[in-house]
């Protein structure tokens, strides 16, 4: 028999209910925060072993930053808090009617489980597109995306032909909301300054990027203001952005749209809506549309009594302000988490106060100096804005270390362009390459 360390024994030994908590990115990471050190037995889930700033992760993808700027390991954060720990794993399904989820290491008992899965991309049933397409949810995506269009960089330089070259180097980018506009804005400036300056054989402006939306604006959920300013500085980067386009199909080197043209490029990014990836167990309260649990203004999962869902996994239609669901944010998923540790920190018999989302305000960066802001009856744009935008996102990263390392490449990079997070360390290898390499043997 193993022995336990004085640790693991005084945490075993802890007579509290144990939370189980499903995930830790912005929702899960608060609610243990909440949790520490009050009388829970907290265990912490989460298939990655390090929380994931997904703000930035467009950074990550056009080398502003290196993936560990913008990771923070779970294991730096629970190390002070006695009473919470952290098991690397994937939660499998949930067994409700033995209070337990099954995980690809074993089984893990609660009292109350709470569900902070987020979201996975949504192609909207658009198989061709989900296999040939690339995606910003995670680092790993993110690496690959810095991988692959440097790739093409590097490729394009040995196309004799001006049409092929241009093909390489057509990146588009489908989805105009915050991360599709602010990734097109960072490789409209990767062409005016890297590609200008360090491939230096090539003609910048065969590099295109296009930015489609099926809406008629970009940045749906801002103001008409916000909405103008974006466009306005996406264009003055050079970004050709299509609006009430919907693209149909993608086979890797062409992408059709419904009115039925088509452009040729290699590279779709997909960052056009996200969709959750409900676990299995607890089939009923998942709305179909959305793959989101369907929770009560207590966050509680439909048809449950000790289950909880967070964060952009959760869809609940009983904030007054919000009928038909809360926006997918990390304001929302981090608001939700400490109203929930409030109540489950409440003594029993007491009643529990229902969430009610304060919106704060949007933003978005479009580039250097560019961003646009909408914070209450203000909606503003430029430098100011920029600046705000740095410094917001700036103290809401989790780590000191990573803060100082973020501000250092941002001001390395904004003063001088000469950042060289441009590395392909592990290369990109399209699907459609591996499925034409020959069978050896
Ligand atoms: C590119 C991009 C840019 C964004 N920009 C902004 C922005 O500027 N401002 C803003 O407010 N929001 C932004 N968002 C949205 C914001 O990131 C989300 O709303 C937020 O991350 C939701 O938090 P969450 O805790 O619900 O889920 P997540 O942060 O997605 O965390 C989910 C966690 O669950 C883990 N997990 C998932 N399934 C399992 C499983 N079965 N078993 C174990 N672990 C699992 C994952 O590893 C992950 O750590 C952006 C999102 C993206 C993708």
């Amino acid at each position: 028999m193993q022995m336990k360390t004085p640790e693991r024994a005084a945490f075993d030994a802890l007579d509290h209910p144990t939370v189980v908590v499903v995930g830790g990115g912005f929702a899960g990471l608060e609610m243990i925060h909440r949790l520490a050190g009050k009388p829970f037995k907290v265990i912490l889930l989460d298939k990655n072993n390090y929380h994931c700033f997904q703000p930035l992760l467009y950074q990550v993808a056009t080398g502003s930053l290196g993936a560990d700027s913008i990771a923070h390991p779970f294991r730096r954060t629970v190390g002070p808090m006695r009473n919470v720990i952290y098991r690397m794993g994937e939660v499998l399904r949930v067994r409700p009617e033995e209070n337990c989820v099954e995980t690809d290491h074993g089984c893990v008992k609660y009292d109350h489980l709470v569900i902070a899965t987020g979201t996975v991309t949504n192609f909207f049933g658009n198989r061709q597109v989900a296999e040939e397409a690339m995606q910003l949810k995670s680092i790993n995506q993110a690496l690959d995306i810095r991988s692959d269009f440097l790739q093409d960089f590097e490729a394009a330089l040995y196309l004799e032909d001006e049409h092929e070259q241009r093909q390489r180097l057509n990146f588009v980018i489908v989805g105009g909301g915050p991360s599709g506009v602010e990734l097109a804005g960072a490789l409209a400036e990767i062409r005016r300054t890297i590609v200008k300056h360090e491939y230096r054989e090539m003609h910048n402006e065969r590099m295109q990027i296009h930015l489609v939306d099926t809406n008629d604006a970009v940045l749906a959920n801002f103001s008409p203001k916000a909405q103008r300013l974006a466009l306005k500085y996406l264009k003055q980067l050079g970004v050709k952005v299509k609006l009430g386009m919907m693209v149909t199909d993608f086979d890797g080197s062409t992408i059709t749209f419904k009115d039925g043209s088509t452009m040729e490029s290699n590279t779709v990014i997909w960052t056009a809506g996200v969709k959750g990836r409900p676990i299995p167990g607890i089939e009923t309260a998942v709305e179909q549309r959305s793959g989101r649990y369907r929770v009560d203004a207590l966050n509680r999962v439909e048809g449950s009594r000790n289950i909880y869902a967070i964060g952009d996994i959760a869809q609940s239609t009983a904030d007054p302000k919000w009928p038909k669901g809360h926006p997918q944010v990390a304001p929302v998923a981090i608001q939700q988490a400490k109203q929930l540790a409030r109540n489950l920190r409440r003594k029993t018999g007491s009643e529990w106060v229902p969430f009610k989302y304060r919106e704060k305000g949007s933003m978005a960066t479009i580039g250097r100096y560019k961003a646009v802001v909408d914070i209450g009856p203000l909606h503003f744009g430029g430098p100011l804005a920029w600046f705000l935008w740095l410094f917001v996102h700036l103290m809401s990263i989790v780590g000191f270390r990573s803060r100082v390392m973020v501000l250092t490449n941002w001001a390395w990079k904004y003063l001088s362009w000469k950042n060289t997070i441009r590395l392909i360390i592990r290369p990109y290898v399209r699907k459609t390459a591996v499925a034409a390499e020959p069978v050896q043997g």
